[in-house]
């Protein structure tokens, strides 16, 4: 099999694993037990913090763990805008290209009436900062763009936005989901409040995220319970991911550049391949993008058939993000985007990693050309 879906999630690199292992074993405590075992569990969720931290340029009371991007991504939204709204402030500024996770979370404060400036992308997947600049107002509670988009990888110019919202004095959150173990990030020096994060997408284990959230940020708590990660994330730590997060960013962080420059050199052989095919377009802009991601539309062939036609060939890719899948509407984001509705269903997601190789990029390249041949065959044949 070719896996060429590491937007959707990556897989577990072996130290990663190795670096669990031991919590999942005889490491079994309770980090908020008193006794030894419960203190190692607590010291590797503390060394995990420091580990994190450092990384991105944090101090690590600001790190907090959570259950994945999902969970850091609504505890960021709402529970910003609900600490700010007890100050009067009930306007929220995101983007319409954000994860669901953003993109709901935004709707759901919509029905408690707050105030939602939903900003657009331009034809290549980019947000302005002047664009969040003029959308702010005396009341803007909160600004969530996210750092790289999971469907097409336009980077977003998040230094800029994020100095914007520090001049106005508005939190600004980032999805920095697809973007960590990739593209540099520094929290201070990009004038980041809070900043979601999730182990799966850079070769760590699943089920596990980060909030960092900057100190003087008192984000509402999501859930009720413990007083666990100093009294703001209630529920009992899963050290053997965290300490799996931790391993996994750092390695990830550690092989960043040499990894991007190799897999660019992949993406764009994918990508000369795919838009020779007669009838294909790119979707979204070439620069500044991640360095996996190529998404192309096929005119007059439909992107689920595309997935099954390559699936039979061995082949693991996506038609928009991996949890729209299985649903027929077309993504949000290439419509966003313009992208026609007919042509935004035939799209085909290609996001390669770590362990692709140049054979890899060819044999997707053959293999899409037949099955959007074949594909069109029975098409004409079916009318
Ligand atoms: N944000 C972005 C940009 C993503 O790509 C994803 C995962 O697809 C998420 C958030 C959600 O992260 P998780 O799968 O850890 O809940």
């Amino acid at each position: 099999m070719i896996y060429a879906d590491h937007a959707a999630t990556t897989p577990l690199a072996p130290e990663v694993l190795e670096a669990m292992l031991p919590y999942l074993r005889e490491q079994y405590g309770n980090a908020s037990s008193l006794y030894r075992l419960g203190r190692q569990a607590r010291q590797a969720i503390e060394d995990a913090r420091q580990t994190v931290a450092s990384l991105v340029g944090a101090d690590p009371r600001e790190i907090y763990f959570t259950s994945g991007g999902t969970e850091a991504d609504n505890w960021a939204v709402k529970g910003v805008a609900r600490w700010r709204a007890a100050a009067g402030k009930r306007h929220i500024i995101s983007t319409s290209i954000e994860h669901h996770a953003v993109l709901l979370s935004t709707k759901a404060l919509q029905e408690e009436a707050f105030e939602l400036s939903c900003l657009a992308p331009d034809a290549g997947g980019f947000i302005s900062p002047e664009a969040v600049l003029t959308a702010l107002r005396s009341d803007t509670a909160v600004v969530s763009v996210m750092y790289a988009n999971n469907e097409i990888g336009s980077i977003q110019p998040i230094d800029k936005i994020g100095a914007i919202c520090r001049e106005a004095d508005v939190p600004f959150h980032t999805d920095a989901v697809q973007a960590a173990g990739i593209l540099p990030i520094d929290v201070k020096a990009q004038n980041i409040d809070l900043m979601s994060l999730s182990a799966h997408k850079f070769y760590g284990p699943k089920g596990v995220g980060a909030l960092y959230c900057r100190r003087g940020i008192l984000p509402q708590k999501l859930l009720d319970g413990g007083a666990q990660e100093n009294g703001r994330r209630a529920g009992t730590e899963n050290p053997a991911l965290i300490v799996g997060l931790a391993k996994a960013l750092e390695l990830a962080c550690s092989h960043a550049s040499e990894r991007a420059k190799r897999i660019a050199a992949l993406r764009d052989l994918v990508q000369e391949g795919l838009l020779a095919i007669e009838g294909s377009q790119l979707n979204g802009g070439m620069d500044p993008r991640l360095p996996g991601i190529v998404n192309v539309s096929f005119s007059g062939v439909d992107g689920q058939s595309l997935l099954f036609q390559l699936d039979l060939d061995g082949i693991a890719a996506s038609s928009g993000a991996a949890c729209a899948s299985g649903s027929v509407e077309p993504s949000h984001v290439l419509l966003a985007l313009g992208v026609p509705y007919a042509k935004a269903h035939g799209s085909l997601r290609i996001s390669l990693g770590a362990e692709n190789t140049v054979q890899d990029a060819e044999t997707i390249v053959r293999a899409v050309t037949e099955a959007v041949a074949l594909l069109r065959k029975r098409q004409s044949a079916s009318l």
